[in-house]
């Protein structure tokens, strides 16, 4: 009889998504395959009630999917697929074994189908697009050869079980401590969270440091939805945690991300301790340095200590020749206890971003209208082009700054369609854009607060207070802000001293990246207006308004010639229209006295008069690295 049950088992099916922009969904199911149709119910074996079924003749491909190391958000991490009509039905097994019994059970039933395809797709549809072959469609052709019977990574059908039941029950699936190597839990990106996360919404997941989560979906660059210890699921920032992985050693306090030489003998300074110490990138890519501070030479005195590698397989690591270890925890655990010729032991670790956790791209996942209600208005910051900017604190606990813009001073549509993109740039280097309000006048922008306000005001104030380690770490802040922002190939049209702000811990980073664009005022808009920034624009900018990441290297460069200036206005004396001529001649800022004749170099290469002859932010930021390391290394 054509309704007898061939197989019945509880499966997942995952949700056959409708729109685009819907999460995906995963839901118990019970499945009943017989001769006619593949059907699906909710609830139990005995009480079900059937939520749909799938007509046989109408199927045209049955096969296990790859996963290709992308995450399985549910329990059931054995995938197939039903192709039929148009759709593609993703179903999960508990076990290899009843993934393979389901899929060769179905390949038997519609082995007489008149439309089974001839390629099919190996891996998931997901986000728009197939995982294995790329295409952007879902109708796309599959990609590889479908084969309905000669399946090579088939397995023998397990017995059916020798009593009286006609329904093959798959193998219960193994007990979850048995994870084999191919299993594809192994795959689980597992990671530990580096800052508390108070989850602002009901679908975010509150991370508590030093804990661990899995990943289950990677949503987009800054937000993934994970799962804690508890089994409760929710979205977090991607920036909050890091994997867990032995080599990574962002999961260890002593490991300073973006901390160049000069921010760690600050931070190290500052803590005052003896043996503080921190473990940070070096200006050589992938290499490490550990900087200690000491008071045994004097004053306080701080050394930094290239970690080198050996040139054997597997390579070991070491400060001091003799004692060399597999890894660098090993290798910090070591001197932890032996200073074996460091100017002491490591005995204190100095890490200040263990308490300031970075920002998030928006509040909340998907979230960027913020409700003006949720927002307290405190001290006037400043005003500029766009309006007055505020202090202001959102639900009462986050320091915000909220810019209300003036009524005629921005192309507001065109800015909220774009305002999606920015903040999803995020970077420790840029000032954060958190979310708009729009659905009133005046709009507001809510960014980051940055307590010591502009850079242009920042060095004019503390003027004759810098070295040139502090000037050279001030535009190594801004040319990481900038490298990301062209690696996202995002031009920012307005770079300048004026255009960055400070925060409390003397971090510079760049702020109103591609705000010009929506500046309605043609004294600002013209090149022959008065506001326009001729003073930091490129040839190509003045004459044709060609702007690029190379106009931006130009104006990086007048920014470097303000900082070693400390704040002086370039091309005091002149107007705007005389110094177009004048770098149509080719004449260049001086070379500011602070500024050694390499770091003069350095702003001359932005100014070449060819924007391809200009070097990268890239190049730039390891240039500044490069300089900030020269002296003294010890070895
Ligand atoms: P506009 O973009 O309208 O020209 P600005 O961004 O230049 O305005 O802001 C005007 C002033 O407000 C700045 O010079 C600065 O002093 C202050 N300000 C702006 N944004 C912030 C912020 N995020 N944190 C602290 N102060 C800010």
């Amino acid at each position: 009889m054509s309704s007898e049950a061939i197989l019945e088992e509880t499966l997942i099916k995952r949700s056959q998504q409708k729109k685009r922009t819907s999460p995906l969904n995963y839901k118990e199911r019970v499945f009943v395959l017989n001769k006619t149709h593949l059907t699906y119910y909710e609830g139990r074996p005995e009480k079900k009630c059937k939520k749909g079924s799938i007509d046989l003749q109408r199927v045209k491909c049955v096969e296990i999917v790859r996963n290709g190391g992308t995450v399985i958000p549910c329990q059931n991490k054995y995938p197939f697929q039903v192709v039929y009509d148009l759709m593609t039905l993703y179903i999960f097994a508990p076990s290899n074994e009843s993934r393979s019994l389901w899929v060769q059970s179905m390949k038997e039933e519609i082995r007489n189908n008149p439309h089974v395809v001839a390629k099919f797709h190996p891996q998931f549809w997901q986000e728009g697009g197939w995982l294995c072959c790329g295409q952007a469609e879902k109708l796309a052709p599959g990609c590889e050869e479908y084969n309905l019977f000669g399946d090579i990574t088939r397995k023998p059908l397990p017995p059916i079980p020798g009593d009286e039941s006609k329904v093959r029950r798959p193998p219960p699936p193994p007990p979850p401590t048995e994870v084999s190597p191919q299993d594809p839990k192994a795959l689980e990106e597992v990671v530990i969270a580096l800052y508390d996360f108070e989850g602002a919404e009901v679908q975010d997941l509150t991370l508590r440091r030093g804990e661990e989560y899995v990943i289950l979906e990677k949503c987009d660059v800054n937000w993934h939805k994970a799962r804690d210890k508890y089994g409760k699921e929710g979205y977090i920032p991607s920036n909050y945690v890091t994997p867990k992985q032995p080599d990574n050693l962002e999961q260890f306090v002593w490991y300073c991300k973006n901390v160049n030489r000069n921010k760690a003998e600050e931070q190290l300074r500052n803590e005052g301790k003896e043996g503080g110490f921190l473990v940070r990138d070096s200006s050589s890519q992938g290499a490490y340095t550990v900087s200690v501070y000491t008071k045994s030479l004097g004053d306080g005195a701080i050394r930094h200590y290239h970690i080198k590698e050996t040139s054997s397989s597997p390579a070991q690591f070491y400060l001091a020749e003799k004692h060399q270890f597999s890894n660098i925890p090993d290798l910090i655990e070591y001197h932890k206890h032996n200073a074996a010729g460091l100017v002491s032991r490591l005995r204190y670790p100095v890490n200040k971003q263990n308490t300031a956790a970075p920002t998030t791209a928006g509040f909340s996942y998907d979230k960027w209208e913020i409700n003006p209600s949720e927002l307290t208005f405190m001290k006037e910051l400043g005003s500029g082009q766009f309006g007055v900017v505020r202090l202001g604190k959102w639900r009462a606990q986050h320091k915000v700054a909220i810019k209300a813009i003036r009524e005629g001073a921005m192309s507001e549509e065109d800015f909220i369609e774009e305002a999606k993109v920015m903040m999803s740039l995020t970077h420790p280097r840029l000032v954060q854009l958190y979310g708009v309000c729009t659905q009133q006048k005046p709009i507001y922008l809510v960014t980051e607060f940055m307590e010591l306000g502009c850079l242009l005001n920042y060095i004019r104030q503390r003027r004759g207070s810098f070295n040139i380690q502090n000037l050279l770490s001030i535009c190594h802040d801004v040319s990481q802000g900038m490298s990301y922002l062209e690696e996202n190939h995002f031009i920012h049209r307005d770079l300048a001293a004026r255009n960055c702000l400070v925060n409390d811990s003397h971090v510079v980073k760049v702020s109103d990246f591609g705000m010009a664009r929506y500046v309605m005022d043609d004294q600002y808009t013209s090149s022959s207006g008065a506001k326009f920034p001729v003073k930091w624009s490129p040839p190509e900018v003045f004459n044709f308004c060609k702007y690029s990441s190379k106009s931006d290297i130009w104006s990086f460069g007048v920014l470097m010639w303000e900082v070693f200036t400390e704040g002086k206005m370039p091309f005091e004396k002149n107007l705007n229209h005389e110094v177009v001529t004048m770098v149509m001649q080719g004449h260049r800022l001086y070379r500011p006295k602070m500024a050694a004749a390499h770091i003069y170099d350095v702003m001359k290469m932005c100014w070449q008069e060819r924007p391809e002859e200009r070097p990268s932010f890239a190049q730039i930021t390891q240039m500044i690295a490069d300089e900030l390391e020269a002296d003294g290394v010890s070895s």
